[in-house]
């Protein structure tokens, strides 16, 4: 009796200690999956790679799981569809109160035990599914303290065995976090890229990134390019009778009308002050000339508001040159653009001039 005790107490043991080793290898294999998305997320350079990674981890890390990954627009009104997995239509826009998870601020489980409603956002798409054995979570995407967006996982689907994942909400939960974080530095990442080539004021690139994109364009291969530099007039004067905030005003619509009119290749900038760039990827200076005078009428017609009362319109005086014939290098070139410019103002303004 007593020896059959023991060996209960034994067995027992032995059970005990495969569980802890069970245990563990979960562990350790979550671990391990983790670190691999984790590896792979840290080496993405867009966002756009990003939801790629995305959408092929989680097909196999969670197998049978569907998903959609959403990330707020610009206007923060909607949150757009980026990436789904194992669904048969991404929904192209949700909104922010459809979700239980973004409306609470924390993720949110969606079982048929407990006190659970379903999210609108999956109402449709769960429809009579949600009276039987719907499994599904919410993960708001919060990068450096702003929720940025929502991953959504499926779990109706998933095959649990082939997982080798204990839990696979707490797992998917922890997902959304390695997720959260590399969206929050590739965000950045473009964040500091873009301040450091573009002009705040316009959104138009800086003057470094304009000689930059020169020197590319004079690549191997290249068939050469033109130049228009473009100042507008008596600004100064506009500045006195306006005021500075109105002049920004106009130095933003200018920037609006490059932004509208250019084409395919080319590249404009604020060089400074009320001075502007453009890059156009044809050789020769006719196109530059013909863009010259398409954007001296465009500027000259066009009304600006401020406040309640219109603007007088502003002109712009333009010099055109091309690489190479006028120059061998970006700064070569660009000098002889302004030297047509300041001869287009000693000629009257609102003109566009050329090297003789
Ligand atoms: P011109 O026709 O010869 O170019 O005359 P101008 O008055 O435009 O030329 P000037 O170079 O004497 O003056 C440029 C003015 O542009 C001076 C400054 O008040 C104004 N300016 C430069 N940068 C800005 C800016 O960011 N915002 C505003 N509102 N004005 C600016
Ligand atoms: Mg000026
Ligand atoms: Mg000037």
């Amino acid at each position: 009796l007593e020896l059959d005790a023991a060996k209960k107490e034994a067995d027992e043991a032995r059970t005990r200690a495969e569980n802890v080793l069970a245990q563990e290898r979960i562990r350790q294999n979550e671990a391990r999956l983790l670190a691999s998305l984790d590896e792979w997320l840290q080496s993405c350079k867009s966002l756009d790679e990003l939801f790629r990674i995305v959408r092929s981890f989680m097909v196999k890390l969670l197998p049978g799981s569907a998903g959609e990954l959403f990330i707020y627009s610009n206007s923060r009104d909607v949150l757009d569809g980026v990436c789904s997995w194992n669904t048969p239509e991404l929904a192209p826009h949700i909104t922010p109160d459809s979700c239980w998870s973004l409306r609470r601020g924390r993720h949110y489980e969606f079982t048929r035990e407990g006190m659970c409603f379903v999210c609108d956002h999956v109402e449709d798409s769960l429809g009579a599914a949600a009276e039987g054995g719907a499994h599904y979570l919410c993960v708001p995407v919060v990068a450096h303290g702003d929720t940025v967006g929502l991953l959504h996982f499926r779990f109706d689907g998933l095959r649990r065995k082939e997982t080798g994942i204990e839990d696979p909400a707490r797992f998917a939960v922890s997902c959304g976090e390695h997720i959260s974080m590399a969206i929050a530095n590739v965000k950045l990442r473009d964040e500091l890229r873009d301040q450091s080539i573009r002009d705040p004021l316009t959104g138009l690139f800086n003057r470094r990134f304009f000689m930059e994109a020169m020197r590319r364009q004079m690549g191997a291969g290249s068939t050469g390019f033109g130049l228009v530099s473009f100042d507008a007039d008596r600004f100064k004067m506009f500045n006195d009778n306006h005021g500075h905030d109105a002049g920004d005003m106009v130095l933003r619509t200018i920037g609006d009308t490059l932004k509208e009119r250019l084409t395919e290749g080319e590249v404009a900038c604020r060089m400074g002050g009320e001075e502007f760039a453009i890059l156009v990827p044809r050789p020769g200076r006719e196109a530059a000339r013909d863009l010259a005078e398409r954007l001296r009428v465009a500027i000259e017609g066009t009304q600006v508001r401020y406040l309640d009362k219109v603007l007088p319109a502003i002109t712009i005086s333009a010099g055109v040159a091309a690489w190479p014939m006028d120059g061998p290098d970006p700064a070569a070139v660009l000098r002889r653009a302004d030297e047509a410019l300041y001869r287009a103002k000693d000629g009257g303004r609102n003109r566009v001039d050329e090297p003789a």
